[in-house]
This record gives structure tokens, sequence and C-alpha cells, in this order.
């Protein structure tokens, strides 16, 4: 099934799984009569509409990041996409997701290209670096299985921020990676608060000493760093969005290259 970047298309909701508190994954398939989505580009996002409110032909249409499964090789079909959604209280379009049942369908429309050219990135730099928030762990998570699957040999810092130690997402797909790069991927784990003391990482909203420890000081001309989380993480790290200039604790640092998702 070929997705297309203008024109909704049903999916087909595999199942809703709860993975942290706020969180879930809901997985999509093709719909009735295709086995896989085509190959996807790295990364991407999708639209996902809720036209369940509509009356009068308008709908509420939101930006997702999808994941591809491990076993998927790059530019290869998928046979479903997983996507991490926070659920925010009174959000319409990720209530709406959630409520979802097997065998529902859903309307989607994408890809949408966040990186250019990842294969020229990975080729460029030896090292990368990765700042996340909450479900900002996501492209970062499409990057990392391509760098993966495509040998990369350079080492991977991400500094990965959640609320509290039960917010942190998807950790056994980081943990799987991480004994792929063999030694050359280090996660940090922060989280915004620890009132149990248990965390053995980074404490704290996200600050530029945090990122200083965990990534190193700047400039590194050998390293590209990528960041995507909530809008408040995204303007106190990187000056704002992807369309912002580069502001916030990633240029008072002075690293020389920054990809904003
Ligand atoms: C390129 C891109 C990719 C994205 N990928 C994902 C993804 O993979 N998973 C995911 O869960 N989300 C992702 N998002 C965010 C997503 O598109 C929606 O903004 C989010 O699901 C909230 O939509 P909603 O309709 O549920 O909430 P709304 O009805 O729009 O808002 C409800 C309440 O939630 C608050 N709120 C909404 N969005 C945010 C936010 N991002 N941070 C803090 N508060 C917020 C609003 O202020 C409001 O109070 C992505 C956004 C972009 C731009």
């Amino acid at each position: 099934m070929q997705l297309s970047p203008e024109a909704f298309q049903p999916v087909v909701v595999r199942g809703v799984t709860r993975v942290t508190p706020s969180s879930f994954i809901i997985s999509i398939t093709p719909s009735q009569g295709f086995s896989a989505f085509a190959p996807l580009p790295v990364a991407f996002s999708i639209s996902i509409a809720d036209k369940s409110m509509s009356l009068d032909g308008a709908f509420e249409q939101r930006p997702y990041t999808p994941l591809i499964p491990n076993s998927v090789q790059p530019g290869m079909p998928t046979p479903y996409l997983d996507i991490l959604v926070k659920q925010y209280v009174g959000g319409q379009v990720s209530g709406f997701l959630a409520a979802r049942q097997p065998g529902d369908t859903v309307l989607v429309r994408g890809p949408f290209i966040k990186l250019q050219d990842p294969e020229g990135m990975l080729k460029r730099f030896p090292r990368i670096g990765m700042v996340a928030g909450g479900t900002g762990i996501a492209p970062m998570l499409q990057v990392l299985r391509y760098a993966a699957a495509t040998g990369y040999t350079g080492r991977i810092t991400l500094l990965y921020g959640s609320l509290n130690r039960d917010e942190i997402a998807l950790k056994d797909r980081l943990d799987a990676l991480v004994l792929e790069f063999e030694g050359r991927m280090t996660v940090h784990y922060a989280v915004d608060g620890d009132p149990d003391g248990q965390h053995s990482g980074p404490v704290g909203l996200m600050s530029e000493a945090m990122i200083r420890e965990c990534l190193g000081e700047g400039p590194q001309s050998d390293m590209i760093v990528l960041v995507c989380g909530p809008p408040p993480m995204m303007k106190a790290v990187g000056g704002g969005g992807r369309k912002e200039p580069l502001g916030g604790f990633l240029k008072d640092i002075g690293y020389e290259h920054v990809h904003k998702y």
C-alpha cells in the first residue's frame, strides 16, 4: 500500500497498547487487499485525521512519527507501523486514537520527510548526539534503526528526558539497539522528578549543564546533534521548533551542527 501525502487513506488498527501511564502505542496495518506499506523514508511523519466529530465535513488532523519494526530492513516494505502517542488531557486526536479498537479504520496521509539525506549524514558525521523528550524519542528511533541496519560505525549518545521513571517509553527497543551497537551507543535517561530517589541518571528539567555533561562541550565539528521534544523543551534546548533559528542551550554550548525536528 502506497501512502500519499496529498490524500487521506484508510488503514486498519491492529491494537492499542498502553506503554506508560500517559502514553500508548497504536499499531496500524494497511487496508484490506494489501500486505504491507511500500518502503518509507528516514525520518518521516504521517498525519492522522479524526473525522469522528465531523458534522460539516470539518475535521482535525495531527502529525505523528511511526516506528518501523526492527525486523524490517531500510528500503523494504513494512507490514505494520507502531505509533507512540502521548495522551493529553482533553487532547482531541490523542484521545480519539486511545479509544480505537482492533479492526477500526483511521485515515492517514504521508509520508512527510523530516531528514533530507540520512545516508549522507551518517557518512559525514562519525558522532551523533541526540536530545529527545517524551514522544520525541520516535524520530530518534527511526534514525537509530536505520543507522544500525546500514552498519554505522560511529558513536551515538542519546539524552532522553521523561517526566519520571514510569514515563520512560520504549526502553526495550533502546536496550536492543545498545546491544546492536556493541558499546558505541550510550543512553542517558533523564527524569524531571525522582521522588523516591531511585533514579540513577540525570534528574531535573533538561539544562545546559546536563547536555554538556552527556554530549560534551561544543563546538564539535565531527558531531551532529538531533533534537526533538515537546514545545517547551524545544524552546529551552534549541530556541524553538524546526522553522525557528537555533537558540537555547545548544546554541549557547556552541555545537556546530544541529538538526531540529
Ligand atoms: C512533526 C510532528 C510529529 C509528531 N509526532 C508525534 C508522535 O509520534 N507522538 C505524539 O504523541 N505526538 C506527536 N506529535 C504531537 C501531535 O501531533 C499532537 O500535537 C498531540 O498528539 C496533541 O494532539 P491532540 O489533538 O491530542 O491535543 P489538542 O486537542 O491539540 O490539545 C489538547 C491539550 O494538549 C496540549 N498539547 C497539545 N500538544 C502538546 C504538546 N506537543 N506538548 C504539550 N502540550 C500539548 C494543548 O495545549 C491542549 O491543552 C508530533 C508533532 C509534530 C509537529
